[in-house]
């Protein structure tokens, strides 16, 4: 049976790396998936996979780090697709890496924006959809820097830290409401986002993961999707690290 079949589900910042793998899963496991991205060109090329594998798919463009497009992202997922069952809110940037001191205020703002205001519009309107519906799944994209520093990318670090503490919010206060919560904490995962990082950098940081490789995409859009079914049942207010090992030593 597939684990999430008639569901309604959205992804956030779906239009490449893990967002992309979560919504192509989503699918394949039976759900009707919409798929927001900035870049409406990757979204929409993401939504013809989808279709070209006998899913279903909607792209809606919106920047997550603006409350009113992302009130009006839920608002269109309903009118879609009539109800809103399974929210991953994964859109997130890396930001400047600079030492503390030397961190630009513009760009501490920039990550904080997108990595945590974001996934805190996200999970307002979702759970007030999620409430009208009766219930509901919410997994936030966190990282092994929700626990551990990044150091270079205090930002980043801050911002993952914060959606830990969101979701523990939101699962003590929604576990009465048929709504659950989780974050996820992946290691590094071979996505665009690390393509700025030279080969010495990517050998060092396979390095800090005991399984000394990274991850992929597929890999961290299995656990989301455990996660966001009834697979997961009892499981809400909870991180779940999916890092080879990397914050174990
Ligand atoms: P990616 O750059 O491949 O994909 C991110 C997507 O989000 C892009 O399509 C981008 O256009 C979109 N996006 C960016 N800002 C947006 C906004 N304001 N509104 C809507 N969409 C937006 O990156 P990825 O590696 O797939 O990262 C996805 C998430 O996973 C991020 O939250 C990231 O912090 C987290 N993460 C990544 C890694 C890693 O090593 N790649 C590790 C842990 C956590």
């Amino acid at each position: 049976m597939k684990l999430v079949d008639g569901k309604v589900a959205l992804v956030t910042g779906a239009g490449s790396g893990i967002g992309k793998a979560i919504a192509v899963l989503y699918a394949k496991e039976g759900a009707k998936v919409v798929v927001n991205d900035i870049s409406a060109e990757n979204g929409k090329l993401v939504v013809e996979q989808i279709k070209a594998n006998g899913g279903e798919a909607f792209f809606i463009k919106a920047d997550t780090s603006d409350e009113k497009e992302v009130e009006l992202l839920i608002r269109q997922t309903v009118e879609k697709y009539g109800r809103l069952d399974i929210a991953c809110n994964n859109a997130g940037i890396g930001g400047e890496q600079n030492l503390t001191a030397d961190y630009s205020s513009e760009s501490w703002n920039k990550v904080i924006n997108i990595n945590l205001n974001g996934v805190f519009f996200g999970c307002k309107y979702e759970l007030e959809q999620m409430e009208k519906n009766g219930g509901g799944v919410i997994v936030n994209m966190a990282s092994i820097h929700g626990t551990v520093a990044a150091p270079m990318s205090s930002a980043y670090t801050a911002a993952k830290h914060a959606v830990v503490g969101l979701t523990k919010n939101i699962g003590a206060e929604y576990g009465q409401k048929n709504i659950r919560c989780n974050s996820v904490g992946p290691g590094y995962i071979e996505t665009p986002l690390l393509e700025a990082l030279s080969p010495e950098m990517l050998k060092d940081l396979k390095a800090k993961h005991p399984m000394n490789r990274l991850g992929t995409a597929e890999e961290v859009a299995e656990l989301v999707l455990f996660l966001s079914s009834d697979k997961s049942s009892f499981i809400t207010g909870g991180y779940y690290l999916i890092d080879g090992g990397y914050t174990a030593v």
